[in-house]
């Protein structure tokens, strides 16, 4: 550099002048192009724009999110954004207040250049010189949409149900309030429906979860297509799934779109290539204009009692809670003491409905059916209390009864000279599901116990355990295991109710079973319903096939004892014979039988 320190003429001052400006220019100029390198590269877009909206400049992220580069819109008006097809409301707030305001934030979306929508969080500068007027528009944008597409996913977390997309709990219970308060500000009702799916249970376990899965998702696509975008389509859990029907004007209305929902259910689908029969039960609580105490608890509480109520009796139906509903709830509870009370009062009886062998013609055992002697109400079957104690779980200590009661009379007619000499004499009992699933230990006992006392005196195991059909689809492998050791300790196991339940007999042969009961349904169509003959009839090849011996219930005329002794049916039972007999008119069934065979 020229050493202008040494020459002390005018020249070297003005060179020396010239050299600083040219220093603080390059300064300047390395400044401008920092900035510059900065405003490309940002991560955030820039733009800037004149005093008359003019574009002055965008940065590289505004080019890549825009699909518009520089060289397009530089000199072009703002305006140039909205063939990019951009919603003139979502960006009116932009324009307006690049015009009026000095600096603002705002959230808004926009659309690139292709359409495509994106959140933006937006800060607005308006630079002025010092007399005040507009120089400058500097924009300054943040694509916002992880953190849009976060907040999104976290609200649906807590919001939806993952399987179905339908609202969950959580959030029925917070709009059910809201809407609760609408429909009472506006006089109108508000039905709460639970819709629980028939006979899911048996499809989750038949075909598999992902076949349930599939059913629900199939249902809640169903329900949310057939009501309005006001009322609230959601999954309470499992199967049991919610709409609230929010503002309707009648009852009239809750019970059309109900039946609406009813019947479009019951089209039957096609599940991983089978097609499934579909039907549902509806229990609805509705909150009227007159009352004022509608909370949510007891709404949701309310329409879970209709909904029971709809399936015991018969499903595929809808029904009201009413006041009478919750005396019926009451009452159960009541028998359910009473029943507890019944055990230890020694009240229940066992009745003895024969079973003849067809070959012989003989009895040759006896189903043992339970009966309520009740102080008040008389001689009770066990339609009005079985279900009661499955439900409320005193099946457990009466079924301990009965097994304990059969046993004791079984070997008081063994060891008597009445029944001493037939070797062949069985009795059955009725076990419910609930007594093989987690209380298994309390049978398995008793069993042993039975075995051993049988040993002591010399005796074969004389009790047959009677499961239903419908016990089968609980945990399979489970089930085989509990079976096998009930079958190991000498105990017969028969299939009850067969033809009632969705098993095939290959699916039965992964059971260790000696028998199989047909269901009395089939056997009462056997006259009229040309389809359950072949029916019967192929129950009973395929099982001798699997060497399962074959029993026939309900049996109640000369017709269906000739028909089935022509199908080769080892064992019948039913009216025809006779009706359950309390233990001494059975003696005296086996006396007569006695007397005629000498
Ligand atoms: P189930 O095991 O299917 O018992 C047969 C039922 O059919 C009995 O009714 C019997 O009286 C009836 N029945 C017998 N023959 C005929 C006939 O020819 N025609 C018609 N229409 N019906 C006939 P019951 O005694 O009222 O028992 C009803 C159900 O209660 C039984 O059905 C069984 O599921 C249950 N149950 C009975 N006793 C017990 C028990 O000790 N424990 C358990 N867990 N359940 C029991
Ligand atoms: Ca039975
Ligand atoms: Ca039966």
């Amino acid at each position: 550099m020229f050493d202008y320190k040494k020459n002390d003429d005018e020249m070297g001052s003005l060179i020396y002048r010239l050299n600083s400006l040219v220093e603080k220019n390059l300064e300047f100029a390395n400044n401008l192009y920092l900035f510059e390198e900065v405003f490309l590269h940002l991560k955030q877009m820039i733009l800037i724009s004149d005093k008359n909206n003019n574009i002055v400049f965008i940065n590289k992220e505004f080019e890549k999110t825009y699909g518009f580069s520089l060289a397009e819109v530089k000199g072009r008006s703002l305006e140039v954004f909205k063939s990019a097809k951009t919603e003139v409301n979502e960006n009116k707030t932009l324009w307006i207040s690049l015009t009026q305001q000095k600096s603002f934030q705002t959230t808004t979306w926009h659309k690139n250049k292709l359409g495509k929508k994106f959140p933006l969080d937006l800060n607005f500068i308006v630079l002025k010189n010092s007399s005040g007027s507009v120089i400058n528009y500097i924009s300054i944008f943040s694509d916002i949409s992880e953190q849009v597409e976060n907040e999104k996913k976290s609200w649906q977390q807590s919001n939806l149900d993952n399987l179905t997309g339908l609202y969950n709990r959580q959030y029925l219970i917070k709009t059910l309030n809201k809407d609760l308060e609408t429909a009472k500000r506006n006089k109108l009702l508000l039905a709460l429906l639970v819709i629980d799916v028939d006979g899911f249970k048996l499809i989750n376990d038949l075909q598999g979860h992902d076949a349930g899965d599939k059913l629900l998702v199939h249902v809640a696509k169903l329900l949310q297509a057939n009501v309005r975008e006001t009322d609230t389509v959601s999954r309470l859990s499992g199967d049991e799934l919610v709409v609230v029907l929010s503002s309707v004007a009648n009852i009239y209305d809750v019970k059309k779109v109900s039946s609406e929902l009813l019947s479009a259910i019951t089209v039957p689908i096609l599940i991983n290539d089978i097609e499934t029969s579909v039907s549902a039960s509806i229990g609805i609580a509705v909150c009227s204009v007159d009352n004022a105490n509608c909370s949510v608890d007891g709404l949701i509480r309310q329409a879970d009692v209709a909904v029971h109520k709809a399936k015991s009796l018969g499903k595929n139906r809808v029904d009201f809670y009413e006041q009478s509903m919750q005396k019926d709830m009451a009452n159960i509870v009541n028998i359910h003491k009473e029943l507890l009370r019944a055990i230890k009062n020694d009240e229940l009886r066992l009745y003895y409905q024969p079973v003849i062998e067809v070959s012989s013609g003989l009895i040759t055992g006896a189903e043992a059916l339970v009966r309520w002697q009740h102080p008040k109400k008389g001689l009770l079957f066990p339609d009005s209390f079985i279900v009661i104690a499955e439900e409320m779980g005193s099946i457990v200590q009466l079924g301990k009864w009965v097994i304990d009661k059969s046993h004791r009379q079984g070997v008081e007619w063994k060891e008597s000279a009445l029944f001493g000499e037939n070797k062949k004499f069985q009795i059955n009992i009725n076990v419910s599901p609930q007594q093989c699933s987690d209380n298994f230990k309390t049978i398995l006992e008793q069993l042993v116990e039975i075995k051993e006392q049988n040993e002591l005196l010399g005796m074969d195991d004389f009790l047959q355990i009677e499961v239903t059909e419908s016990m089968l689809f609980n945990d399979s492998e489970n089930l085989i295991n509990k079976f096998n050791e009930i079958r190991g300790l000498g105990f017969k196991l028969l299939i009850d109710d067969f033809g009632t339940g969705y098993s095939s007999l290959s699916y039965l042969k992964k059971f260790p079973i000696n028998k199989l009961k047909i269901d009395r349904s089939f056997i009462k169509d056997l006259e009229t319903d040309k389809e359950s003959r072949p029916l019967v009839e192929a129950i009973i090849s395929m099982s001798h096939a699997l060497k399962i011996e074959v029993v026939a219930e309900g049996v109640e005329t000369q017709y269906h004892k000739d028909l089935l002794t022509n199908l080769n049916c080892e064992y019948m039972q039913g009216y025809f014979y006779s009706k359950a007999v309390p233990a001494k008119e059975f003696e005296k069934m086996i006396l007569d039988q006695k007397i005629k065979e000498k």
